[in-house]
């Protein structure tokens, strides 16, 4: 695998992950996967109106990446809601901007972006165990369809 991808940063994860129009039957229902980095590409351009730089610079990424990540966005949506799909927002090459760990003997800290991406924990700083956890984004509402994005970071989504 070699280094990690170019992790994005992102600072909101929505708390309804899936939408479905109404009257279409199950059997029939098309999803289109929306990944992370792209619902915070939506929220940034299109719900804070940031001009590309700053959207860009708030994700840490280069403004041509930003650029690609909101066109499939877009195109994404647009499918959807012209077509009839549902869309499911999950998974991508996302760090939160600060997430929080506990270890087992319930010790909480705080672990941002940049230490993340280049180094993300391993042991408790308090008292060294490597049992250790993220607590978000996997909190209530989110990832309860259990269907194992283990411990150790969203990175194999
Ligand atoms: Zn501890």
């Amino acid at each position: 695998m070699g280094r990690q991808p170019l992790w994005r940063r992102v600072d909101f994860i929505p708390q309804i992950t899936y939408f479905k129009p109404t009257g279409v039957p199950l059997a029939n229902l098309q999803e289109i996967r929306l990944s992370v980095e792209e619902a915070e590409a939506i929220r940034l351009k299109g719900l804070e109106g940031l001009e590309q730089e700053e959207c860009a610079q708030r994700m840490n990424i280069s403004r041509t990446t930003f650029s690609r990540v909101l066109g499939s966005a877009r195109q994404k949506m647009a499918d959807a809601l012209l077509s009839g799909k549902a869309i499911r927002i999950e998974g991508g090459n996302f760090e939160m901007a600060v997430r929080r760990f506990r270890c087992n003997n319930g010790h909480e800290w705080d672990v941002p972006f940049e230490t993340m991406i280049n180094s993300p924990p391993r042991f408790c700083p308090t008292c060294n165990t490597p049992g250790i956890m993220a607590l978000w984004p996997w909190g209530p509402g989110w990832g309860r369809d259990g269907r194992g994005r283990g411990h150790g970071g969203g990175r194999r989504w």
